[in-house]
């Protein structure tokens, strides 16, 4: 039986479930660059170089193993832009008695992937994805039930299952998490290591001149890139990482700072939604680290915990709840996007930076994207879609089983708290803590209301007031509710007055939310 196997770009891993059984005498892989997955949002053209380089050594690799491989390029003549013109044209080219795919990481995928029996007049063999920790039935099995979901108690669940940082039944270090600890400003006195950004090569460098021109009016800069493409490479930023970065992971795991976009950061989040890395191979490196001495506790766990806990738990979630978890909007948010989050016009510091950051390099660490322009989004009020949108176009690792739920569950609490308990809500107080940007910002945090106020304050408590229907009797929002109503009448009547005139001013002037992105 010949067998045409259709591998997508985030799919590059040699154990891929569609590869298993391959027939080196018979069998073909397919993959494609087809338009409508480039633009169907319009990515960060760092993105879509980072993925179809990768796709591109990916494909060398097989060939040079003696796979035999039938590989699409963007500007192929013929080339008719979508996974199913594709594979019709494959289909007469190749002549297969059947094709396998694994299933893919998003819905809208997902179900064009069910009309191909059809359409393509071909069985389709649609495999799990086994390169996670959790397959989606066991996920179901351990979310039948609940009325909402914690990530706490599934990963718990995920370490007693895989055994990661597991003494017997006990976890190493007698407590399951030690993010109390995690929660250190940056000081002066301590510099994280450069990046160890990888000189793109001749395939990379041709990529990066088509999308130049290509997608010329996409968002984003192409002059920083400087992400791995093969799975070489990948494995050994991993083990730059766990030399130089995971033992300060934990400690600095919160903090900002103005010049260090990365702090001690992975960088590993493309890499491991491509499938150049396995979560598992990630999971048991800082593991090993810690068992060597090189580590300590608080660091591989908080890092374990991003990867067996919240990845799987977004991606479990996802599954679940789609399609109808895009949909919901429990706090009734209306605004639309501002224009500052594609041109980083802002006086707000904070954002500015974020945003610049993420101009330059398709990344912003996980504080950034909750804390302050997710923050900024939740307490602004803006229209979930259009900032989930934003999130799915500027980052390299941006896929919509991790970044909706991201979105949509943890910084909007859009689900009304499926995902999260409470949102993650902050004032000024907060990015000041864990930052040094507010030094330098002409608003101060310190200032509640009035001239020179920061607008993260105005905007926090507003918020409360706005969405008390909603969030009123939320246990984990009893304290700033009690603080809330100690506030005298004419403090919270100025705040409310101040807020609405600050996100009135928002809109102002700027060109239509999709109208043109830079
Ligand atoms: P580190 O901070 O070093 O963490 C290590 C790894 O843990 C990451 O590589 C990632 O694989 C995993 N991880 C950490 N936090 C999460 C999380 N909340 N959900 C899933 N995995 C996590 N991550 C994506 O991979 N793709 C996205 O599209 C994405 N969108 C996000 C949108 C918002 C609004 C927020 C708040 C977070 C989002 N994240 C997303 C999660 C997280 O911010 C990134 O995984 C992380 O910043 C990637 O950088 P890193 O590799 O340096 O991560």
């Amino acid at each position: 039986m010949k067998t045409l196997v259709l591998i997508l770009g985030d799919q590059l891993s040699r154990d891929l479930a569609s590869l298993d059984g391959f027939d080196r005498e018979r069998d073909v892989v397919l993959m494609v660059e087809v338009a409508d997955e480039t633009t169907y949002v319009r990515h960060h053209k760092q993105k879509i170089a980072f993925i179809l380089s990768a796709m591109r050594h990916f494909a060398a690799e097989l060939g040079a193993e003696g796979l035999a491989v039938d590989y699409v390029r963007l500007d192929d003549p013929g080339n008719t832009g979508s996974f199913t013109g594709e594979l019709a044209r494959a289909v007469a080219r190749h002549r297969p008695d059947r094709i396998v795919v694994t299933e893919p990481g998003e819905w809208r995928v997902r179900r064009m992937m069910d009309d191909w029996p059809l359409r393509l007049d071909v069985p389709v063999d649609i495999r799990d994805d086994d390169r996670f920790f959790c397959s989606r039935a066991e996920f179901n099995a351990w979310a039948g039930g609940r009325k909402s979901y914690r990530m706490e108690f599934f990963y718990r669940e995920m370490r007693r299952r895989t055994g990661l940082l597991m003494h017997g039944d006990e976890p190493v270090g007698g407590r399951w998490n030690f993010d109390s600890e995690n929660r250190k400003r940056l000081p002066a006195s301590i510099t994280p290591p450069p990046r160890g950004a990888i000189a793109p090569d001749a395939v990379t460098r041709e990529v990066i001149a088509m999308v130049a021109a290509r997608f010329a009016d996409h968002f984003g800069d192409l002059d920083e890139f400087g992400w791995a493409v093969t799975r070489r490479d990948a494995l050994a930023a991993l083990a730059r990482f766990v030399t130089e970065s995971l033992p300060f992971f934990g400690d600095y795991q919160d903090a900002m700072a103005r010049r260090e976009p990365f702090v001690f950061h992975a960088l590993l989040s493309p890499y491991l939604n491509v499938g150049l890395l396995g979560a598992r191979e990630v999971c048991v490196a800082a593991e090993q680290a810690f068992r060597a001495g090189d580590v300590p506790l608080n660091a591989a766990e908080g890092f374990i915990r991003q990867i067996l806990g919240w990845r799987e738990y977004v991606r479990g979630i996802y599954w679940l709840e789609m399609p109808g978890y895009a949909q919901t909007n429990a706090l009734s948010a209306q605004r639309p996007l501002p224009w500052f989050y594609w041109s980083g016009e802002t006086a707000m510091n904070c954002l500015a930076i974020a945003i610049a950051d993420t101009r330059r390099h398709a990344y912003a660490h996980h504080i950034q994207r909750l804390m302050v322009t997710g923050n900024f989004a939740l307490l602004a009020g803006i229209r979930p879609a259009e900032i989930e949108e934003w999130y799915l176009v500027v980052y390299a690792d941006a896929y919509d089983w991790v970044e909706l739920p991201n979105t949509h569950g943890m910084v909007m609490f859009a689900d009304g708290g499926l995902l999260a308990s409470k949102p993650y809500a902050a004032s000024g107080a907060y990015i000041d803590r864990m930052s040094d940007y507010c030094g330098s910002c002409v608003y101060d945090p310190r200032i509640k209301t009035g001239a020179g106020a920061c607008p993260f304050n105005l905007l926090y408590w507003n918020f409360l007031i706005e969405n008390r229907s909603v969030l009123g009797r939320n246990p984990r929002l009893a304290m700033p509710y009690r603080t809330l109503d100690r506030m005298p009448s004419q403090r919270t009547r100025t705040i409310v007055e101040e807020a609405r005139a600050f996100l009135d001013d928002l809109g102002r002037d700027k060109p239509g939310p999709q109208s043109a992105q830079p």
